[in-house]
């Protein structure tokens, strides 16, 4: 490689410094994709497993790349993070998801009200201006409080859990919902969760995807169930992508579930077709 001997490069062997420089291209890349609206909302739908009925969507993230095409958040998002942009790309997705959900709710006002969920990240969640940004999306775009959902996983609060728990309380006093994300990937939350302000958790897909097949991954969720019924939280699994392991959810009392099963995470307008076919049913 250039520079070898000479400066800081030797530091790195050719394949590092291939993937410094690509890091560097795709963090450039991420800085303009916001100004130049590469960005797209998708929709996946959260079902009721008694009946498979709507009750609303995740909001999630993509990149549409010019040259790469569409880049799964697991392939930006962290990067996003460390570099501080993800509060920019947050604040974007807030604010499409709410003006997207009122535009449902103004399109379909005889249906019963879907929520939103929106994921925050630690650096969302910990940035000094989240509390406002939150109002004042809210107010922008006329969607009420209670069809907000708020998606954080354990590890984002346990980067700073008094301060998350303060915050989480201010949060639920505007009466949106917040829901533990991934539960039961992290370390420490368990201890936490009776002092966590949080009205849903959120099983990770790791837990669901065996559970048909794996004992001990069916009592995991089992635990998890009881738990959160016992604390009158409600759950989500989410994951789910088999009959048989929506079969065991139902078993198991499991209120929500989310997943390949019901639908994939779809663009606006198939979401659209989602709400009228539910609606028709
Ligand atoms: P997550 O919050 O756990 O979101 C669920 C992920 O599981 C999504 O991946 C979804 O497409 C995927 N999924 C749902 N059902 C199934 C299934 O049945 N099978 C399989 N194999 N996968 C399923 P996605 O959209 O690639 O997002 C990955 C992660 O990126 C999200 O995980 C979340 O942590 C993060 N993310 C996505 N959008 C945003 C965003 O707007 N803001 C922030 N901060 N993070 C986001
Ligand atoms: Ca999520
Ligand atoms: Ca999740
Ligand atoms: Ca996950």
């Amino acid at each position: 490689a250039k520079g070898q001997g000479g400066g800081g490069y030797v530091l790195f062997d050719r394949g590092m410094h291939e993937t410094a420089l690509r890091r560097l291209d795709l963090e450039l890349d991420l800085r303009r994709a916001l100004e130049r609206d590469q960005f797209e909302a998708y929709y996946q739908p959260i079902v009721r497993v008694a009946d498979r009925r709507l009750i609303g969507f995740e909001a999630l993230v993509r990149w549409n790349h010019p040259e790469r095409g569409l880049i799964s958040p697991a392939d930006f998002i962290p990067l996003a993070e460390e570099s501080g942009l993800i509060v920019h790309i947050g604040r974007w997705m807030l604010h499409q998801a709410c003006a997207q959900m009122r535009a449902w709710q103004l399109a379909f006002p005889r249906r019963p009200a879907l929520t939103v969920s929106v994921n925050l990240s630690a650096r969302q969640l910990l940035h000094p201006d989240i509390l406002p940004e939150i109002r004042r999306t809210l107010r922008q775009t006329g969607l009420s409080a209670r069809h907000l959902k708020l998606e954080i996983t354990e590890s984002a609060m346990m980067e700073d859990a008094e301060r998350a728990i303060e915050l989480l309380e201010t949060l639920k006093r505007t009466r949106l919902k917040l829901m533990l994300d991934d539960f039961g990937t992290g370390y420490s939350s368990l201890s936490y969760l009776h002092r966590l302000p949080i009205d849903v958790l959120k099983v990770d897909r790791s837990f669901v995807m065996h559970m048909h097949e794996r004992s001990e991954d069916r009592s995991f969720v089992e635990t998890i169930v009881n738990l959160a019924q016992k604390l009158g939280r409600p759950v989500v699994c989410e994951g789910v992508e088999l009959p048989e392991q929506e079969a065991l959810l139902r078993e198991l009392g499991v209120e929500y579930a989310q997943g390949y099963l019901y639908s994939r995470p779809v663009t606006a307008a198939q979401a659209q077709m989602l709400i009228i076919e539910d609606a028709a049913r």
